[in-house]
């Protein structure tokens, strides 16, 4: 299904004010809120689509994403993405919103309480972050009541205006000479009353429930990145909009790969002789072995760099490395035969300057430790 242009959802211009956004965001949120359109769910889809609009225009990143990029800037199924974060600044704006409806002056009302954010910790293994996939979650939460269509209401009646705050949520209270204004104690702020509340949900207008979603996770995730899954959350408060639901992304240590950003890592032992001599050895990548030519003279904790066999990025595409690090495995279990041929070998390398041809290392080093202590003794 192709969106439609935020801007023109909200009815401004490109180079809209904030202050006209968030005027004209007010206007039509007052004629397709919920609570005023009585569960009719075409008008529930345009609110979302205007909340949506909303929520991003009025965001200066996100804004800019969307500006640059279109709808794949912001897209919120995206992991990470162009960074959503979080619920917003909704409860502001609605207190506004509210005020203006019902008169309620400027004091923030409870009533229709858009639902709570949810989080979903998912864990996933390495290659299964690189590759993506199409997870099925479960996620225990509260779901507006089908029976009362989320109005708390038995079938057929509707809630009433609430007597004693007459819909306003609020009541004033003297004291002293000051008035005070009040959650209304009848109605707990809500404006309204249910004489005849619907037996499922016992006039709660949502239900616990756990549901269960498939979420698409986005090849070349990682720790931290998350997934929004808009309205996905807890419904809201007697038809008020529901939260969003973000699924959190956490990778599970892999027995050979260490990943960081989209570069991989691993140790590859190698042998003594293959060292030395230079030969071939297979090293694994996330598609299987490769070869690898190792140079001879090869010293221990050397880097190789297999370009492109690191992961994928999910936000740029580029295409990390992988990178080999050789430890030279020491030959354990000698039989006695294979000790003499190793001694051999090193008195074949004579001794003094003789050997520090074949350990210029060495060499290196105690002429270091040399010099240090004859500093030292002065
Ligand atoms: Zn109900
Ligand atoms: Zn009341």
């Amino acid at each position: 299904m192709s969106k439609r242009d935020y801007y023109e959802v909200l009815g401004v211009d490109k180079g809209a004010s904030e202050r006209d956004i968030k005027k004209a965001y007010k206007r039509l949120a007052m004629k397709y809120h919920p609570d005023r359109t009585q569960g009719d769910k075409d008008l529930e889809e345009k609110f979302k689509e205007i909340q949506e609009a909303y929520e991003v225009l009025t965001h200066d990143e996100k804004r800019a994403a969307y500006d640059r990029y279109g709808h794949a800037g912001v897209d919120p199924n995206r992991g990470g993405g162009a960074g959503f974060s979080g619920g917003a600044d909704f409860g502001d704006i609605f207190g506004d919103v509210f005020g203006d409806i019902f008169g309620g002056g400027r004091g923030r009302q409870s009533r229709a309480r858009q639902g709570a954010d949810l989080r979903y910790n998912l864990e996933l293994t390495l290659e299964e972050a690189v590759r993506g996939k199409s997870v099925e979650i479960r996620v225990p939460t509260l779901v507006g009541c089908d029976e009362c269509d989320g109005s708390g209401a038995k079938k057929g009646t509707t809630p009433t205006t609430c007597p004693t705050c007459h819909g306003n949520g609020q009541v004033q209270m003297r004291q002293g000479f000051f008035a005070v204004q009040q959650t209304c104690p009848t109605c707990s702020g809500r404006g309204k009353i249910i004489s005849d509340p619907c037996r499922s949900c016992h006039g709660q207008g949502r239900k616990e429930k756990t549901k269960t979603l498939s979420v698409k996770v986005p090849a070349g995730v990682d720790t931290g990145d998350r997934i929004r899954l808009s309205g996905e959350g807890e419904a809201g408060d007697h038809g008020a909009p529901a939260g969003d639901l973000y699924v959190q992304v956490h990778v599970k240590e892999h027995p050979i790969f260490v990943r960081d950003g989209n570069n991989l890592y691993c140790e590859v032992p190698l042998s003594f002789t293959t060292a030395a001599l230079g030969g071939e050895i297979e090293v694994p990548t996330l598609d299987g072995k490769v070869k690898l030519k190792i140079g001879a003279e090869t010293q221990t904790g050397r880097m190789y760099r297999l370009r492109g066999k690191g992961v994928k990025s999910v936000r740029s595409g580029s295409v990390g490395d992988l990178m080999c690090k050789v430890v030279i495995e020491t030959p354990v279990n000698l039989s006695a035969k294979q000790k003499e041929l190793l001694q051999q070998l090193d008195e074949s390398m004579g001794s003094g300057d003789d050997a520090a041809k074949h350990r210029p290392k060495e060499k290196g080093f105690f002429d270091g430790v040399k010099k240090f202590f004859d500093d030292l003794t002065g």
